[in-house]
């Protein structure tokens, strides 16, 4: 890794031998957390649950994030690339359906060394906020089978406001449109490959929802999309009384129906009932179970 970092759309040049970066990542990945996920999309779940390694550290940094004891603070132990490949196996042994790396984009060349000890026989996930460089995706995808990307915020107010950062869109488009060009292939109902972009819908947000929705439809691309309902107030919010609050019915249907009158086929869409703190992980127990 050069002693700068400059992977991610915030180039904060750190020396992450030295130090941590914005990303609160150092040289070394960081593992909070790993087990079956039960609660997944259920083509990537399947029947075992998906293969999930929680990565500290973000370089996004959402206020509203879910798992905010890991993405902004320093959890985790720290793992080198033989521990990770290692760890990979585990999973594999666990009978894991997949591997799913979550928020692992701060750490995509220590990613890149642990696939080189160890290639996973089932696919790999790669589940990210997007906001990324597409030259650093493009060093992945060689080992990635499935893309779970965001598409978090079109308006740079809006993403301002909740993350501190107005570029968000103008780099998540450029990953999203890379990652979505992979055509899906499924077994049995379980994905093998391809791509679906996950959109959470925000309270008071839902206008930003629907243009969301029209750009990823202009794409034409064979990905999929997730609506999600779940939005739970955690975090950082204190300064954001309008996420105090779960998304309404009304907000929910309003996005949802505009979405399927766009003709859109290839979608899931969450039960609101998903909006339930039972559903996030405990991020303070043990490391090797998740629920
Ligand atoms: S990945 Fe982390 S250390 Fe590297 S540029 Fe981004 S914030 Fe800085």
């Amino acid at each position: 890794m050069s002693q700068q970092c400059t992977l991610c759309p915030l180039e904060c040049g750190a020396d992450r031998k030295k130090h941590p970066g914005a990303c609160g990542g150092e040289d070394a990945v960081r593992i909070v957390k790993y087990g079956l996920h039960p609660y997944e999309e259920p083509c990537i779940s399947g029947k075992n649950g998906s293969g999930t390694i929680f990565f500290g550290g973000c370089a996004l940094r959402c206020a509203f994030c879910q798992n905010f004891e890991i993405s902004h603070g320093q959890l985790g132990r720290r793992a080198d690339a033989a521990a990770l490949a290692a760890l990979f196996a585990e999973l594999e042994e666990r009978g894991a359906e997949n591997i799913n790396l979550v928020t692992a984009a701060h750490y995509i060349p220590q990613l890149i060394q642990a696939f080189r000890l160890h290639r996973p026989k089932i696919p790999v996930v790669y589940n990210t906020h997007s906001y990324e460089k597409t030259d650093a995706l493009q060093a992945i995808d060689p080992y990635i089978d499935i893309y779970l990307p965001d598409l978090k915020f079109y308006s740079p107010d809006i993403s301002a406001r909740y993350t501190g950062k107005s570029d968000y869109f103008r780099f998540a488009r450029e990953a999203v449109r890379f990652m979505a060009q992979r055509e899906a292939v499924f077994e049995n109902g379980k994905m093998l490959r391809g791509c679906i972009v996950r959109h959470l819908v925000l309270p008071l947000c839902t206008n930003d929802s629907l243009r969301l929705i029209d750009w990823f439809s202009s794409l034409q691309s064979p990905a999929y999309f997730s609506l999600m309902g779940q939005y739970t107030p955690c975090g950082d919010i204190a300064r954001f009384p309008e996420l105090q609050r779960r998304i309404t019915p009304r907000e929910y249907k309003k996005v949802r129906d505009y979405l399927l009158d766009r003709g859109a086929e290839h979608v899931f869409l969450q039960q609101l009932s998903a909006a339930d703190e039972r559903f996030i992980p405990d991020f303070s127990s043990d490391t090797d179970t998740l629920f």
